[in-house]
Order: structure tokens, then C-alpha cells, then sequence
């Protein structure tokens, strides 16, 4: 399992996928555990990497993740199988954004880890499915410490991106029936929960 983790470690320095820093990962596997999850929804898959992780951190959590391109599915598959977890990830091919959920299921983490671009949208749409005391958790919130200097940004493509961050940030802010709580950790992660009722 180890070397498992360490090969998917190297594979995706060389194919450039931006799979969880250490400390992010670390960060999730801890939560998962003081938490009691048990169930996890993961929007972004890449090759299993982090899905592989949160589902090894306890012996009853279960992870269903979502990825959109072919090449890094099957990838993600293959690990799952090496690493004998077929019965606690359940692999899903398709865009996060198209996806027709049960409406039964709940998750008590969601993590959000996708298309930056998109992150508001994987909010509002997923936060149905989200366990009364349950939580949302966005990884990349500092993207590489462009966050928060937009302005300074010259290429246009990586300042819409950048300007996309910032937004979902504000969004987090301002949402009436979230707290969010930001964390220095990794590339910056986010914890949002409902607020409870004070009644
Ligand atoms: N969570 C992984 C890394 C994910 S990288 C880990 O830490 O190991 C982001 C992944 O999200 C990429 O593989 C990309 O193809 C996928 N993705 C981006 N937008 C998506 C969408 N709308 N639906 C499903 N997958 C998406
Ligand atoms: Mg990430």
C-alpha cells in the first residue's frame, strides 16, 4: 500500500496532475477520523490519489468520487483495484456538473477539489446531498499563492482563474447558511457546515 501511495506520488509529478499536497491530505485523513465520516463524496477524482487516502483512513468510510476525463478514470480505477478498496470507492465517469445523484444518499464530507472555475456551481449543487452535520471542504483556496493578488496578474487566463477563487472566497463568506473556516494548510483548504439553528 505504501508503495502504491509512493508510485501514484511519482506518476503524478510526471504527468503534472495536481493531486493533494502532504499536509492537505494529511489534514483530510484526520478529519475523517476524528469525525466518524463515513460516507465521502469527492469531485475530482484525478487518479485516486486523495480518494485512495480518505478511504484508508478509517475502517467504515465509504468514497464515491467523480472524474470527468477518460484517461485519468481509468487510471483511478486501476490504483483502487491495486490497492484492494474496490468495496469502499465507487469510481464515477462523468462531469461532476451532470451528475444525477440518489437523492437518498448523504454525505457527511464533500470535497471539493475539481475545476476551480466551477467550485460555486459544485457548491450549490452538491450541498443537497450533504448530511445535516455534514461538511464541504475546497482544496486549492491559496492556488499556488496567486489568491488575493489578482490584480497583479498578467496572463489573462490564469487572472480569470485567479479572479474565479477569489469570487467562490466571498461567496463562502457571505452565505447565510454556511460557516467557513479557511486553513493555511497545503495549497489552502476551506471547512464549510451549516449553521445550526438557534432556536
Ligand atoms: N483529488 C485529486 C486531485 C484532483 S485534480 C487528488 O488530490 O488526488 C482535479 C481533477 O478534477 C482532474 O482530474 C479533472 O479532470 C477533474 N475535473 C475537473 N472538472 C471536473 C468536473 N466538472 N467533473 C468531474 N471531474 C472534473
Ligand atoms: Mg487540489
Amino acid at each position: 500500500m505504501k508503495e502504491l501511495i509512493l508510485e501514484m506520488e511519482e506518476y503524478a509529478k510526471a504527468h503534472n496532475i495536481p493531486i493533494m499536497q502532504k499536509e492537505g491530505i494529511a489534514f483530510l485523513m484526520k478529519y475523517i477520523k476524528n469525525n466518524q465520516i463515513k460516507n465521502v463524496l469527492e469531485i475530482g477524482s484525478a487518479i485516486g490519489y486523495s480518494a485512495i487516502l480518505m478511504a484508508s483512513s478509517d475502517k467504515d468510510v465509504k468514497v464515491t468520487t467523480i472524474e470527468r476525463d477518460e484517461v485519468s478514470y481509468m487510471e483511478c480505477l486501476k490504483n483502487v483495484k491495486k490497492c484492494g478498496l474496490e468495496n469502499k470507492i465507487n469510481v464515477v465517469f462523468q462531469d461532476a456538473l451532470e451528475v444525477n445523484l440518489s437523492e437518498k444518499t448523504e454525505y457527511d464530507l464533500i470535497f471539493i477539489d475539481a475545476a476551480k472555475a466551477q467550485y460555486r456551481k459544485f457548491f450549490e449543487k452538491f450541498q443537497y446531498f450533504l448530511a445535516p452535520k455534514g461538511v464541504i471542504i475546497t482544496d486549492n483556496l491559496k492556488f499556488h499563492g496567486y489568491v488575493g493578488k489578482s490584480d497583479t496578474i498578467e496572463s489573462k487566463n490564469l487572472k480569470q482563474l485567479v479572479e474565479k477563487i477569489e469570487a467562490y472566497i466571498d461567496f463562502l463568506n457571505t452565505n447565510e447558511e454556511f460557516e467557513t473556516k479557511f486553513y493555511d494548510i497545503g495549497d489552502g483548504i476551506s471547512v464549510s457546515m451549516r449553521k445550526q439553528n438557534e432556536k
